[in-house]
């Protein structure tokens, strides 16, 4: 009989969270060996298929076009690099492929068809493919998931009170509604969040409560520190502490204890032996290249150098669910039914920053010259 627990309340997770140090590395370490191999770690790559001028306003992110951040935005990949980078991945020891597109929503259409086609061609190269593409509706999520997508992405940030504290342009209930829509198909959910944004540990704890009571939890949690991008609300934030790190990692271990923990952004803060502690502590992948998306991230060498000293394996592709299957574009059984879906933008006034489209703009046509 499985011994997930479905709920889980906050005051429980907060007592995790603060138990004494020692106490809460051995009980998550003993957690992750009985449904984990503690020396194997994923290595995932994390590539960006279409970089900035996105229209929210996620207050950690540089790629929202309304602030002034140096980020170059640029037109969607084409197959044939993302093909490129993925086998430059895999050759490193990449065994899952993560493509984030800057997008509010997937739309129908030619851009899409060539997300679909990038889906195609990276579980063809036998590979998990994870895409992040913003809010999807279940027709998209059953198309993706008939391309061959192993999971989606979709983060849930922070609690749901200080979810609105980050972001304006787009509810809770909207991100928990894409995730269903996933679970509406056989590909995973990946869904965690950010801590150090200025949160407290109720709010960690709350976030923790939001993923442990799906049913079935997610099969991917990424735990991300505030990477704090110059231009962006919260570039003032402190750099998180490691033991913050490590104690989050725990408690996410200990309340999901069959999901990959991923360690994920602000690795370039950690030091070595930060690192081993989450891995301890029931961390079992990391994001592999040297920019996460926009953020700076651990050249790979380093992290295989890491991974030689403790001792970790990288882990196989397909390793907790089969490989999906690719039905190609023209035998497939779904269509575009152009949804426009209405998505809630909760007290928020569309404004927009139009210097930063046109400087978007601009990038665009200086790279098409
Ligand atoms: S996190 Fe995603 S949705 Fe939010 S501003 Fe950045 S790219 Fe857009």
């Amino acid at each position: 009989m499985s011994n997930i627990r479905h709920n889980w309340t906050k005051e429980e997770i907060i007592e995790i969270y603060n138990k004494p140090m020692m106490e809460l590395l051995y009980e998550a370490a003993t957690v992750h060996r009985v449904h984990h191999d503690p020396n194997t770690v994923q290595v995932s790559t994390l590539l960006s298929i279409k970089t900035g001028g996105c229209p929210e306003d996620c207050g950690y992110c540089p790629q929202a076009a309304r602030y002034h951040t140096d980020i170059e935005g640029n037109d969607l990949m084409t197959v044939s690099h993302v093909k490129a980078q993925a086998l430059r991945a895999k050759a490193s020891g990449s065994s899952r492929v993560c493509m984030g597109a800057a997008w509010r929503n997937v739309k129908d259409g030619p851009e899409f068809d060539q997300v679909l086609e990038m889906v195609r061609t990276i579980n063809k190269l036998d590979m998990e493919v994870c895409c992040t593409l913003g809010m999807v509706t279940e027709n998209q999520a059953k198309r993706l998931a008939e391309a061959g997508l192993y999971a989606y992405n979709h983060n849930l940030d922070s609690s749901e009170e200080y979810y609105k504290e980050v972001i304006s342009t787009r509810g809770y209930e909207d991100r928990l509604e894409t995730i269903d829509n996933v679970r509406k198909t056989n590909v995973t959910v990946c869904s965690g969040g950010i801590i150090g944004m200025g949160e407290s540990v109720e709010d960690r704890a709350g976030m923790l409560v939001a993923l442990s009571t799906l049913n079935p939890q997610p099969e991917s949690v990424p735990i991300n520190a505030l990477v704090a991008v110059d231009g962006t609300p919260l570039e003032n934030e402190k750099p998180v502490e490691i033991w913050e790190m490590i104690r989050m990692v725990a408690t996410t271990r200990i309340v999901m204890p069959e999901t990959q923990v991923r360690l994920s952004a602000g690795r370039t803060n950690m030091s070595r032996e930060g690192q081993a502690m989450c891995f301890f502590a029931g961390a079992n992948s990391i994001f592999a290249g040297d920019k996460l998306l926009t953020t700076p991230n651990p050249d790979v060498n380093e992290d295989m150098k890491m991974f030689e000293l403790l001792g970790l394996n990288p882990q196989k592709p397909f390793t907790k669910k089969v490989q999906p299957k690719t039905v190609e574009a023209t035998d497939s059984q779904y269509q575009s039914l152009g949804e426009k879906p209405k998505w809630s933008r909760p007290d928020h006034t569309i404004e927009r920053n139009e210097q930063a489209k046109e400087k978007m703009k601009e990038a665009v046509l200086a790279k098409k010259q």
